[in-house]
């Protein structure tokens, strides 16, 4: 037994010091931590290309779209830039009906004039990047509580801010890395006209849909391609006619010669979040809860909205985006959870914190700073577990993933609900109130189908009641019981009838003549008030817990830093940008299961299939695969569509773009394997792979599908 477990630990150990391409480095640090590395592995470029801050490198052509949730990256002097169809779906579908349906037939600018426009867009760049931990933690000691602490950092990061940004256009952030072991100041230049140039059909975009969504192979061009515009000045301006073309500074340039195994590859991004440094306690909380929980919730709305968009092409294209934004991370945590068990991460994790313990008790000091860490960590998520399954419940369904719609979009209301009790610090004019409720309900009715939505209200209503402790129930509950003999369907029946929320005209006539007290009958809007109400009282029984919580993390991450003096850390994910490196690559999924690491054309033909929509392939690319017209954009003769590498990335480096080793474009990264669900909190070398496009197809697609040559001339392409 004893040997068995001393050759697991040698095993480990070994796999972490053989294992390069793990990693989301901090550009900054790359010519200390990462450059030989990646130079004797094939890399052309030196650091300077990568980051710089005195002639135009990498960092200035990798964006941020919408401050963080996808990548994008300019590829023309023309401000151009390529990122996922997945990126931009809300975008297609904003402009799209079923009179014009771009998800089904695609969409392509043929001259800037029919470039369209998508109010509140973004696209940030990074200015620079500065460890600023001194300055943040200089004043900070350990006497301080929780509070205290948070209160100097906030201080001191806003001053380093307003320094940052003064006389400039710029914004700037302070984030915490290492569980705020660390600081980095983030000056970015943030671009808000940004429109929307090209798409193809969902049958090429998204083929394969929820099927091969996180698996591979792949046979899809997940790809749309937007351009960011200025004001006349070449200056960030909000949407303006007079606006024109941005014109960087420089742009990727795109390689037709394409890669073979084992190739040297890079990504660079803004991925979102990772938990690498979980504790074992720590990720069976999000198996148990936060994964459990949102497959059992999505499992169910996305069963009814499904059912209704088969049955309506208008409910079809209302509910495209808001349909595949739930069912993405719904198969992320189904996958997720069977992954934990198949590679027994929570196990391996253990083993590790045994590991950890031991090397704590070795010495008095030790115990004394992390003694009780892992103990303190392990009481606070036992102690919240109810809390936590209660916020999770209220979250995924009507607070933030906004399952079901119309609580959320109540909302809209309370600036005028509190400002008319008395509660607002800024009074404002009632019209100024009314226009931005207006305007939120404009994108709101347009793709808002009352019908779908109430029969998805009924149903996460029930499983609220069936899950969550009667004591995290919002008032609303108790109007169920009172009025409605309990009975949740009458009640949301009442509901979605009555409310001035669930009908334009209803919410119309509010707006025209407003008045406070219609709030207050409102059963949609004292329901979305109840549910912030019970959401405020966990949250603030969290608020201590939150504090032990938040500093026992930090100690521990430090520890395993202390622990491991020879070995470098990279930060958890958190939107901020970050280069991996790896190489292009195959892997065995499981016994006797080997996969390769591209797919052809060839495949996508294979995979068709007549009875199912996301399975359809259109006569232009059936026509254009028969003719074998590939050339420039195959290699042997082969049109390939999609490739792995073993590149660190996650969610928000979709978009981003794989280089070679002279930091060319060969592809548009856009998704995650099967087989590693679990990689946002181990790495596993064997297993993780990214799934990239082939920007050779993109290139084929605009090309030969779309025609679209006047875009194929602006970008920069060669052999
Ligand atoms: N699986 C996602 C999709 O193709 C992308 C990956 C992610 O969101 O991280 O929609």
């Amino acid at each position: 037994m004893k040997k068995r477990w001393i050759t697991y630990i040698l095993q480990l150990l070994l796999v972490s010091s053989i294992h390069a391409d793990e990693g989301m480095w901090l550009l900054p640090l790359i010519q200390e931590l990462n450059m030989d590395k990646m130079q004797e592995m094939g890399l052309e470029l030196e650091a300077g290309d990568i980051y710089s801050l005195d002639h135009p490198s990498l960092k200035d052509v990798i964006g941020a779209l919408d401050y963080g949730g996808c990548t994008a990256e300019v590829i023309s002097s023309d401000g151009l830039i390529l990122t996922n169809h997945h990126c931009g779906v809300d975008e297609i579908q904003s402009h799209s009906s079923p009179a014009q349906d771009y998800l089904t037939h695609g969409f392509w600018a043929m001259s800037r004039e029919e470039e369209l426009p998508n109010p509140g867009k973004t696209i940030s760049f990074v200015v620079r990047m500065e460890d600023v931990t001194e300055k943040v933690l200089g004043m900070v000691h350990l006497e301080m509580t929780e509070v205290e602490r948070e209160s100097e950092i906030d201080k001191s990061s806003e001053t380093l801010i307003s320094e940052a940004v003064e006389g400039t256009h710029y914004e700037a952030v302070v984030v915490p890395l290492y569980e705020g072991n660390e600081y980095y100041l983030v000056v970015m230049e943030t671009f808000k006209d940004v429109r929307l140039v090209g798409a193809p059909p969902e049958s090429i975009g998204r083929f394969g849909g929820d099927k091969d969504n996180w698996e591979w192979p792949r046979h899809n061009a997940d790809f749309c391609m937007m351009r960011i515009y200025t004001g006349p000045d070449g200056k960030p301006a909000d949407y303006a006619l007079e606006n024109i073309p941005y014109k960087p500074a420089n742009w990727l340039p795109i390689s037709l010669s394409g890669y073979e195994k084992d190739d040297i590859s890079l990504v660079l991004g803004f991925p979102g979040r990772t938990n690498r440094y979980a504790t074992s306690s720590g990720i069976r909380e999000i198996k148990e809860i936060e994964n459990r929980n949102r497959i059992k919730i999505r499992g169910e709305a996305l069963d009814l909205i499904m059912e209704d968009m088969g049955k309506s092409d208008k409910v079809r294209i209302q509910y495209a985006a808001k349909y595949s934004r739930l069912s993405n991370y719904y198969k992320y945590s189904i996958g997720q959870n069977l992954s934990l068990d198949r590679l027994q991460v929570i196990e391996k994790r253990t083993v590790q914190e045994d590991l950890f313990s031991h090397w704590v008790s070795a010495e008095e000091m030790r115990q004394e700073a992390y003694g009780d860490i892992l103990e303190e960590i392990n009481s606070v998520i036992s102690e919240r577990n109810m809390m936590e399954n209660a916020l999770s419940y209220l979250e995924e369904m009507f607070l933030l993933h906004k399952t079901v719609e119309v609580f959320d979009f109540a909302t809209s209301a309370f600036p005028f609900f509190f400002q008319e009790l008395g509660y607002a610090t800024e009074k404002k004019e009632t019209t100024e109130l009314m226009d931005r409720m207006k305007q939120r309900s404009a994108i709101f009715f347009r793709d808002y189908h009352p019908e779908t939505d109430q029969k998805v209200a009924s149903a996460m209503m029930q499983l609220y009641a069936e899950n969550v402790e009667p004591l995290y129930f919002p008032g609303l509950f108790s109007t169920i019981y009172k009025d409605f003999d309990g009975d949740i369907d009458k009640y949301i029946d009442h509901l979605y009838r009555k409310s001035l929320f669930t009908d334009p005209s209803r919410f119309e006539k509010f707006t025209a003549k407003p008045k406070f007290k219609k709030l207050f009958k409102d059963p949609v809007f004292m329901g979305s008030f109840t549910m912030y109400q019970t959401y405020q009282q966990i949250l603030d029984e969290y608020e201590e817990l939150e504090e032990r919580f938040v500093a026992a993390r930090r100690s521990y991450v430090k520890a395993v830093r202390d622990m491991y003096p020879d070995s470098i850390f990279y930060p958890d994910a958190n939107s901020t940008l970050r280069l991996s490196y790896g190489t292009v690559c195959d892997y065995l999924a499981r016994d006797a299961v080997s996969y390769d690491y591209y797919t052809t054309l060839a495949g996508v033909m294979e995979k068709e299939d007549l009875r199912e929509r996301e399975f359809t392939v259109p006569a232009k690319l059936k026509q254009l695969f028969e003719e074998k017209n590939f050339q420039p954009y195959c290699q042997d003769n082969t049109m390939r569509v999609c490739f792995l590498t073993d590149l660190d990335t996650t969610g928000g480096n979709s978009g981003s773009p794989v280089l070679n080793s002279r930091g060319e474009l060969i592809g548009l990264n856009f998704d995650g394997n099967w087989e590693s669900m679990s990689g946002d909190i181990i790495y596993e070398p064997e297993f993780q792979r990214s799934i990239c496009v082939d920007i050779r197809y993109i290139l084929f697609i605009v090309d030969k599908f779309a025609g679209a040559h006047q875009l194929i001339e602006e970008m920069d392409i060669h052999d």
